[in-house]
């Protein structure tokens, strides 16, 4: 034992306090179980600080100002000033109450909370070193562990995120200034989520991206609907291209790409964002003094109650191979984790987990694709009600998109959902709730749905797949 090291015990140690740790450890506590929550950082972790909250903040804000300055046409007619850094400072507000909260709701659980960086000393037992010098640390020892350490943005070579011009996601968030020319590195959700919002705030933004389309992972017409609303925007995409490296310029920076092929292009910038995704954090814990081995890309892996091979330690959120890192898989991956250790009978299912994009317009999808559903031995049936057929999506001047729906031919049962279109990220847990319940067709078809309403396109696509939509030709 060091200097000033005490030791302790725990029924249950959390380890990080994001999405997956605190709700974790809130749940296990409400159980009645002795638990202890330690962050290095910050309450809420990468989702609240810095991830989901900020960025759904600034988007607010973007669109906000981008629709006011486009209402020509329904005879509004305005030319916003956006001040960043009171944008920002608003944002942070939101953060800071968000994170705040959190603390309280752990403390008023009965959460036992230290801030410290831990490291396994073995499969029962962590150091945690408190920040700063002097500080010291202390030995917990704990009969089990939930390790819910995160992410951490990915670095390519040629760009430090240490260089004044390079962004990272976090960087983008805390801007206190809209670049005159964005660069950004990579078109999955979060690069366009961002470029979206950098281009409604008036930067003149370019999307360079390795594969052949954006938003890899979902298909390719729910992405052409958001494609071609960047281009509306003037976001300029660049596919097959791959960023090499940056150097100064007189004016700014010059970013350069390479294609497969060995041609070289070269785009100006004010900055460089690099969103080419995330990596688990399960390298700075000692995790084989605990028994652990991590994946050649980091990740653990985890039984369906989130148990890793060493049986009382839980692994859940963006640490978890083989689940999307989104922050509802970590809560509920927490939840399972949590419940588990109190006794109960419970298991993550996969079947109904939905995600969503914060592009302009929105992304919602859950369950299976047409594809999946074949692949997985049923016969699809699918209905799509298309949102110009929409009164209320008119009535929004936010038109573009669908809602599509895909269901067992045979026994009618709803088996996953894509939609691109306004609030999809909000319709779509119509959808998942209906995979959860085991509905069918018949189920939401049948639903009363409030009219006008956005909604009322669920309940249409469903109608279709069963060739009965009204507003809509079936089939
Ligand atoms: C820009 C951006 C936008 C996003 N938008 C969305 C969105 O709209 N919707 C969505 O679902 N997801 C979104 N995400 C993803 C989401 O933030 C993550 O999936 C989620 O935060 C994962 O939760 P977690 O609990 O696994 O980890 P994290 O939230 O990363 O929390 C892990 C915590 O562990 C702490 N920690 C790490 N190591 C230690 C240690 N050794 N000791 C003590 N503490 C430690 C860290 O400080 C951190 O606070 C976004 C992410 C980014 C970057």
């Amino acid at each position: 034992m060091v200097v000033g090291d005490i030791a302790t015990g725990t029924d249950l140690l959390v380890i990080g306090a994001g999405p997956g740790g605190y709700v974790a450890a809130i749940r296990a506590a409400q159980k009645g179980i002795d638990t202890t929550l330690v962050e290095k950082d910050a309450y809420g972790g990468t989702c609240l600080n810095y991830g989901c909250i900020p960025s759904k903040a600034l988007i607010t804000g973007a669109n906000l100002a981008h629709e006011a300055g486009h209402a020509e046409e329904m005879g509004i007619h305005a030319d916003p000033v956006v001040d960043m850094s009171q944008l920002r400072d608003w944002k942070n507000g939101v953060v800071d109450q968000l994170t705040g909260g959190v603390e309280k709701l752990c403390k008023a659980n009965g959460v036992n909370l230290i801030e410290g960086t831990a490291r396994f000393k073995d499969e029962n037992a962590v150091r945690i070193a408190h920040g700063g010098e002097g500080q010291g640390s202390e030995t917990i020892e704990f009969e089990h562990c939930i390790i819910a350490t995160g992410s951490r943005v990915i670095q390519i070579p040629g760009f430090d995120f240490g260089d004044e011009p390079v962004w990272s996601s976090r960087d983008a968030l805390e801007a206190d200034t809209v670049p005159e020319r964005l660069v950004v590195v990579g078109g999955g959700y979060i690069g366009m989520e961002l470029s979206t919002t950098f281009a409604k705030l008036g930067a003149d933004v370019t999307v360079v991206e390795m594969l052949d389309d954006i938003l890899p992972g979902y298909e390719s017409d729910v992405a052409r609907v958001v494609r071609k609303r960047a281009e509306d925007l003037g976001i300029d995409m660049h596919f097959g291209e791959g960023a090499s490296g940056w150097r100064e310029e007189d004016d700014g920076i010059m970013v350069t790409t390479e294609t497969e092929d060995g041609e070289e292009n070269e785009y100006r910038a004010d900055k460089v964002l690099v969103a080419v995704g995330r990596s688990p954090v399960t390298d700075t814990m000692d995790i084989e003094s605990a028994g652990l081995e991590a994946d050649e890309r980091g990740f653990l892996s985890v039984d369906d109650r989130r148990r890793t091979d060493v049986e009382h330690i839980y692994a859940v959120g963006d640490v978890v191979e083989d689940t999307p890192m989104l922050a509802h898989v970590a809560s509920k991956e927490g939840i399972v984790a949590a419940e588990h250790v109190a006794g109960e009978p419970v298991a993550f299912d996969s079947q109904a987990v939905p995600a969503a994009v914060f592009t302009d317009p929105e992304i919602g999808t859950v369950g299976m694709t047409e594809a999946d559903a074949e692949e997985a031995g049923f016969t699809p049936v699918v209905g799509q009600m298309p949102f110009r057929a929409s009164g209320r999506a008119l009535t929004t001047n936010h038109a573009d998109g669908f809602v599509r729906v895909v269901a067992d031919e045979e026994s009618g049962f709803v088996l996953g959902a894509q939609i691109v279109g306004p609030e999809a990220s909000e319709l779509i847990a119509e959808l998942a709730f209906a995979i959860e319940m085991g509905a069918t067709l018949e189920d939401v078809a049948s639903t009363i749905h409030t009219h006008p309403t956005l909604a009322e396109a669920v309940m249409e696509a469903a109608e279709n797949a069963l060739g009965q939509a009204i507003h809509t030709l079936n089939r």
